[in-house]
């Protein structure tokens, strides 16, 4: 919870030396709120202003670390909406093997898994994390899946193992690529050894809300901060109200017990229930989600909904402002003109490619804003898309003098065509769904 400066004060010596660099004490406590200095610039400061200050400069919910080669972060969150701030992890999505698969197709699954990349208005969309169950009675079998992965995948691995010799050697396996391990049953000091040992990640599971406070604390007191936490529960409805509880005394109370990003396995009857769970829970709160099975369709959904509820509003997702080909243009081919928001640069450039036909695409710099956003910040005026068409020399790449706006912005077409002399402005339609039928009903060349 953020500690006032004037609070901050009345723990300061308040002797106004000025050995932090500031006149006064005062004035320091105010940067220290600010988060513009550090308490250690004061060489006064007591052991209790340190004890106090420490633990208000803590993350209210700490940061959690999976992997060695490709390593997963959660945590760091300060606030319970999106729209607040920011959202600073977006929520990890692991993929269950079990040992009991066959080999071959285990095989066949990573490497799957390992190549399922996809793009998204710009963004490598992937999964984050194997979660290994064992779950037969052979040893062998959960050491070979283990180093199936690892041969094939540089995503961090979760252990779940609750034969205690097993998981000793597996994570030996894994000295090198800091697991996680999750827990079942209550924390005990040889787990809590063997997380600091082999620098581990640990998931504590509990039943209730009493019970993840001890062992939250036990952990935490015996100095393993890398932790997520997860309560068991059958009832959907009553893990969000759970989570929900959980997120808000973090955020809100500074609770430490709970302040560590959240854990769940997702159990479903079906595809349509694992779909409605996992999107539930990526929304409200859980920072890490396993899916019990791999399915194309379901992560498709999932990464859809997961980058649009973490990408940060206010740092709009942007492409390279330049002129892009679109199929196989010639110097004759029409010119459309649009923003560099990157959801408006691929729906109009799918578009034009739909409607079969080549042209070129001209993204103009407005800071990654949508086209009217853009217009009504008069950073997509007629001046500014004819400065840019200069400062590219489109006159010299092409023959064409048509150039196509975007309908929304009919407004700017007598102000872009005195800007552009010899050019013709051509107001194309508002939706980019619209362009095949704008493009076969507008003679474009
Ligand atoms: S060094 Fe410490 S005691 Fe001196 S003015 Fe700064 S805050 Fe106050």
């Amino acid at each position: 919870m953020a500690i006032s400066g004037l609070d901050i004060f009345k723990l300061l010596p308040r002797t106004n030396c000025g050995d932090c660099g500031v006149p006064t004490c005062m004035a320091f406590a105010m940067k220290l709120a600010q988060k513009k200095a550090e308490l250690g610039e004061c060489p006064f400061a007591s052991e209790e202003a340190k004890a106090i200050l420490g633990a208000a400069a803590e993350p209210p919910i700490q940061l959690a670390k999976i992997g060695g080669k490709s390593v997963f972060e959660a945590g760091n969150e300060t606030v319970l909406f999106r729209h607040e701030k920011t959202f600073v992890h977006q929520t990890g999505i692991a993929i269950q093997l079990c040992s009991s698969e066959d080999e071959k197709e285990l095989l066949r699954k990573i490497k799957e898994i390992e190549d399922y990349n996809i793009e998204r208005v710009g963004e490598e969309l992937y999964t984050d994390l194997f979660f290994l169950s064992h779950d037969t009675e052979d040893a062998q079998q959960f050491l070979k899946i283990i180093d199936l992965v690892k041969q094939n995948s540089k995503k961090g691995i979760i252990l779940d193992c609750e034969n205690q010799e097993v998981l000793a050697e597996a994570i030996q396996l894994l000295r090198e690529d800091s697991p996680a391990v999750l827990l079942k049953k209550e924390i005990t000091e040889a787990d809590i050894e063997q997380a600091k040992v082999n620098d581990l990640c640990l998931i504590i599971t509990a039943k209730n809300f009493d019970d993840l406070i001890l062992q939250a604390e036990k952990a935490k007191n015996a100095g393993v901060k890398n932790l997520f936490l997860n309560l068991d529960c059958d009832n959907l409805g009553r893990q969000l109200q759970n989570n929900t509880i959980l997120r808000r005394a973090a955020l809100k109370q500074n609770f430490k017990p709970f302040g560590f990003p959240l854990f769940s396995y997702i159990k479903a009857e079906n595809k349509d229930d694992l779909l409605a769970k996992a999107s539930f829970l990526l929304c409200k709160y859980c920072s890490l989600i396993v899916l019990p099975e791999y399915d194309k369709a379901l992560l498709y959904s999932l990464f859809t909904l997961r980058q649009n509820i973490y990408t940060d509003p206010q740092k709009p997702i942007q492409v390279e402002a330049k002129v892009y080909p679109i199929g196989e243009p010639t110097p004759e081919s029409p010119v459309f003109v649009t923003t560099n928001f990157s959801l408006t640069y691929f729906m109009v450039s799918g578009e034009i490619e739909n409607s079969g036909i080549s042209a070129h695409l001209v993204i103009v710099d407005v800071e990654g804003q949508s086209v009217l956003t853009a217009w009504a910040a008069g950073k997509f005026t007629g001046e500014k898309i004819a400065k840019f068409v200069k400062d590219i020399k489109l006159e010299e790449q092409i023959k064409t003098r048509k150039i196509i706006i975007p309908g929304f912005v009919a407004q700017i077409s007598g102000d872009l065509e005195e800007a552009l002399p010899g050019w013709e402005v051509i107001v194309g339609c508002q939706e980019a769904s619209d362009i095949p039928s704008f493009i076969k009903n507008v003679a474009l060349i």
